[in-house]
């Protein structure tokens, strides 16, 4: 079987530099804000800009745009006119996780725990008995943000969800998996100091005096925090050979990263290019900071009319003459479970970006299906820049699926396509990718940005 560690046999650093600048990456961005930030940041060490900055704009300007900490768009301007259409490469930066309740805390036996509920599609018997990290925000009526980052600097406490014992589980043992952990008792561990001197519920009023002097927050401030329970620790290399890696949320800042390094290369392209990371893909795309969200389309208009005089039509215009990578993850061949996939359709690790003619689920439903004249033109310039990429759906026919945001853009009149790294476990705490698979991502994306017309 060929496959793209080939093109690298006589020098394998490319694929391994690229991936330690992912692993640092991913390491940093383990929520949707996170993942914003650290986007913003390496765009503007490259040079980039915030659009609502600056009153026009010409070829080989380099913009970025910020919607609410959790969805970013950033734009390098071509040759061509804004409204001749874009180059884009959308990806979603928020994956599976248990958020907190706006009330979390409570004191049960001397334990006190923070209840959760599920974010995205998990089997929650992987999200039990694990070192676990709190992320996000709390936001305080005085307009203060208090960042919150606990569990993943290697002096922090963990947090964990317990599960049963093997030795007390005869009646667990013999429920579905589905039903082995219920979704009501994802509750995770905080804490058991009792307070001295204190009645009631003394553990709880020992961790809000903790919360209170590291934190400065209350009780209260819970109702405005969002705040995510995620799986605690790095990036690590996989395998004898360092030849993948594993990590939470590959899924699907993994295809962000690599989309984000070929924006990045991008000087003066015909086309403008643009990518597009949003928030809420897990969820179904909903809300101002997801795919659905007008927030690409204004930053569209914006470009305009910083480029022209605005109209409606040339926005319109922008939309139809413009193409789009959905690159999101695939699922990737595991030969502990070969009967879920159909060989000759399956996405293999090291052979490349893995592009996605359709998702969706029961007869390719709720999926976007790229137009065959787009695809030829994708083939051609992947084979004539060297890119390696194999073609692959989910799993055999009915055996399930998966949706991206391809079919969001697709309705604005755009041809789109998902393609992206083939994982392994995704929605598992800890999912796995073949570095080479990365690189050629990258790649891919970097080719499509600056060659396709
Ligand atoms: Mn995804
Ligand atoms: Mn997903």
């Amino acid at each position: 079987m060929k496959t793209a560690w080939e093109k690298y046999s006589k020098d394998l650093k490319p694929v391994m530099d690229f991936c330690e600048g992912y692993k640092t990456f991913i390491t940093n961005s383990k929520t949707e804000r996170e993942a914003t930030l650290e986007t913003i940041k390496l765009a503007k060490k490259a040079g980039f800009k915030d659009l609502y900055s600056v009153k026009s704009i010409k070829t080989g300007d380099r913009l970025y745009a910020n919607n609410r900490d959790k969805n970013v768009a950033l734009f390098v301007i071509g040759k061509d006119r804004i409204e001749d259409g874009l180059n884009i490469l959308g990806a979603h930066i928020d994956s599976p996780r248990l958020d907190l309740k706006q009330h979390p805390l409570y004191e049960d036996n001397g334990l006190v725990l923070l209840d959760t509920h599920y974010y995205g599609g998990i089997k929650n018997y992987q999200w039990v008995a694990q070192p676990m990290a709190l992320h996000g925000v709390v936001c305080k009526k005085d307009g203060t943000t208090v960042n919150i980052k606990i569990g993943d600097d290697e002096k922090d406490p963990v947090i964990e969800i317990s599960d049963l014992l093997i030795h007390l589980s005869r009646d667990q043992m013999q429920k579905k998996a589905v039903d082995v952990i219920e979704g009501e008792d994802l509750n995770a561990l905080f804490g058991s100091i009792p307070k001295a001197k204190t009645k009631e519920n003394p553990v709880k009023a020992n961790i809000l005096d903790i919360l209170k002097k590291e934190y400065g927050i209350e009780e209260d401030d819970f109702i405005s925090a969002e705040l995510e329970i995620v799986p605690a620790g790095k990036a690590r290399d996989l395998g004898l050979d360092r030849s993948m890696v594993m990590a939470y949320g590959h899924d699907d800042r993994i295809c962000a990263y690599a989309s984000l390094m070929a924006i990045l290369d991008m000087k003066n392209p015909t086309k403008t290019s643009a990518c597009v990371f949003v928030d809420k893909e897990e969820i179904g795309s909903v809300g101002s900071t997801s795919a659905h969200s007008t927030f690409f389309e204004n930053c569209i208009a914006e470009l305009i009319s910083k480029q022209t005089t605005f109209n409606d039509h040339k926005l319109r215009r922008a939309y139809e003459n413009s193409h789009m990578i959905s690159s999101d993850v695939s699922a990737a061949f595991d030969p502990n479970y070969p009967q879920v996939n159909e060989p000759k359709n399956t996405a293999y690790f090291g052979k490349g970006i893995s592009i996605n003619k359709f998702v969706g689920s029961r007869g390719k439903s709720g999926s976007n299906d790229a137009s065959p004249e787009y695809i030829a033109k994708l083939r051609k310039i992947f084979d004539d820049n060297n890119v390696m990429f194999q073609t692959a759906e989910i799993g055999r026919v009915n055996q399930g699926g998966g949706g991206t945001i391809s079919y969001v853009l697709a309705n604005k009149n755009m041809d789109v396509i998902d393609a992206g790294v083939a994982v392994q476990n995704m929605h598992a705490c800890y999912e796995t990718a073949s570095k080479v698979d990365i690189y050629e991502s990258y790649l891919a994306y970097r080719t499509f940005l600056k060659e396709y017309k």
